[in-house]
C-alpha cells in the first residue's frame, strides 16, 4: 500500500507544467511550478513546515505551545495544518478588511482568528500590531514565526523548491521568475539555483538568471509602497527574509496586466490560479520576448521556470468576478479584459 502518514508529509514536490497558449510566438520553454498542489493550497506550506520544525529544534516552540502570527491567508493555512499534526494551538490576527471567507478557512482548520479594526493607528491598543504583541506576551508558550524576518522561510526554499526545479529540469533551467512578498521564495530558490548553476557558468548554460516580480508601486522595483490590488506580493518596507543581492533583475507589473493574465491562465491553460501568478507569468513572457528580440538562438534554448504560488479559488469574488473587475476598470463590458498586450 502506498499512502502518506499525514497530509503534512505531502508538502512540496510540486510538478512543472509547460505553458502552451499564452506563450504563442515565443520559442523559449516556459514551465510553471504549480504550488497550489501543496496540501494547504499554496507555496506557504513549505515555510510553515520548516519554521515550525526549526522552532521545535531550537526550543522556541515547546509541546503544547501556541503559534501566534498576524496572517490572513496562505501562511496561516500552512501553519494550521502542520500545527494540527503536532498538537499546537494557532491564533491568527487579521484586520477586518480580510474577507470572511478567508477567516473561515483558518477557523475550519481549527485556528482561532482574532479580528482587529483596520481604521485605527498602529499605536492604538486595538491595532493589528498591538493585539498580536499582547497575545504573544499573555498566552503561555506563545511563539511567533514572523515570516517577514524568519531565516527559515528562505531556507525552506533553498532546501526544497530550488532542488526540485534543478532536478526536474535536469539542470537545464536558465531563468527563474517569482513574485516577491516576504522575499522568501526568490531569496531561497534563487540562491540555490545560482549555487547549483555556478559550476556550469563557463559552459553553455551559464548561471541561472533570477528575476523577481513585484506590483508596480511596491518597494522592490523602486516604488514608494503605493497601493495595488494583487495580493501576497509587494511591500512598503524591506523585510529581512529578502536578500536584495539574489535577484539579478526586478520586473514590475500592473494590477490590470496581472489580472488579465490570471484570467487567461484559467481559460486557456486550465490553471485556476491567484493574481500573483498572473503577475509572475506576465513578467516571464516579457522576459521571453526580450530574449527573442536580443538573441533568437539563445531564446530557443531558454528554459524559464515561473513559480505560481496559489490557487484561484480564493479570488472568485474578486479577479474572477466581472462586477469587481469592472468596478476597478479592469474589464470593459464590450471587449472583455482590457489589459491590452501583456508583452508590450
Ligand atoms: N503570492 C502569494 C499569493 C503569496 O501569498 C505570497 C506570500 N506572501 C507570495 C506570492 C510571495 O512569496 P514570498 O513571501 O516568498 O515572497
Amino acid at each position: 500500500m502506498r499512502y502518506a502518514t499525514h497530509v503534512s508529509d505531502l508538502v512540496g514536490h510540486t510538478p512543472l507544467v509547460k505553458l502552451n497558449t499564452v506563450t504563442a510566438g515565443l520559442s523559449a520553454t516556459i514551465l510553471a511550478k504549480v504550488e497550489y498542489l501543496n496540501p494547504g493550497g499554496s507555496v506557504k506550506d513549505r515555510i510553515a513546515l520548516k519554521m515550525i520544525e526549526a522552532a521545535e529544534a531550537s526550543g522556541e516552540l515547546k509541546p503544547g505551545g501556541t503559534i501566534v502570527e498576524p496572517t490572513s491567508g496562505n501562511t496561516g493555512v500552512g501553519l494550521a495544518l502542520v500545527a494540527q499534526r503536532k498538537g499546537y494551538q494557532c491564533v491568527f490576527v487579521c484586520p477586518d478588511k480580510v474577507s470572511k471567507d478567508k477567516r473561515d478557512v483558518l477557523a475550519a482548520y481549527g485556528a482561532r482568528v482574532v479580528v482587529t479594526p483596520t481604521a485605527v493607528a498602529p499605536e492604538d491598543p486595538n491595532s493589528y500590531y498591538s493585539v498580536s504583541d499582547r497575545l504573544l506576551r499573555e498566552i503561555p508558550g506563545a511563539w511567533k514565526p514572523n515570516q517577514y524576518a524568519n531565516p527559515n522561510g528562505p531556507a525552506s526554499h533553498y532546501e526544497s523548491t530550488g532542488p526540485e526545479i534543478w532536478a526536474d529540469t535536469d539542470g537545464r533551467v536558465t531563468h527563474f521568475v517569482a513574485g516577491v512578498g516576504t522575499g522568501g521564495t526568490i531569496t531561497g530558490t534563487g540562491r540555490y539555483l545560482h549555487d547549483a548553476s555556478a559550476a556550469r557558468a563557463d559552459e553553455d548554460g551559464g548561471r541561472v538568471r533570477v528575476v523577481g516580480v513585484d506590483p508596480a508601486g511596491s518597494v522592490y522595483s523602486g516604488g514608494d509602497g503605493r497601493p495595488y490590488l494583487v495580493e501576497g506580493v509587494g511591500e512598503d518596507f524591506w523585510p529581512a527574509a529578502y536578500d536584495p543581492a539574489v535577484p539579478d533583475e526586478i520586473i514590475a507589473v500592473t494590477d490590470a496586466d496581472s489580472f488579465a493574465m490570471t484570467r487567461r491562465l484559467a481559460k486557456e491553460e486550465a490553471l485556476l490560479v491567484g493574481g500573483s501568478c498572473g503577475m509572475a507569468v506576465t513578467a516571464a513572457l516579457r522576459l521571453a520576448r526580450r530574449l527573442e528580440d536580443e538573441d533568437p538562438q539563445a531564446a530557443a534554448k531558454a528554459v524559464i521556470v515561473v513559480l505560481l504560488p496559489d490557487s484561484g479559488r480564493g479570488y472568485m469574488s474578486k479577479i474572477f468576478d466581472d462586477a469587481w473587475m469592472r468596478s476597478y476598470g479592469f474589464l470593459d463590458a464590450s471587449q472583455g479584459v482590457t489589459a491590452g498586450d501583456v508583452l508590450r
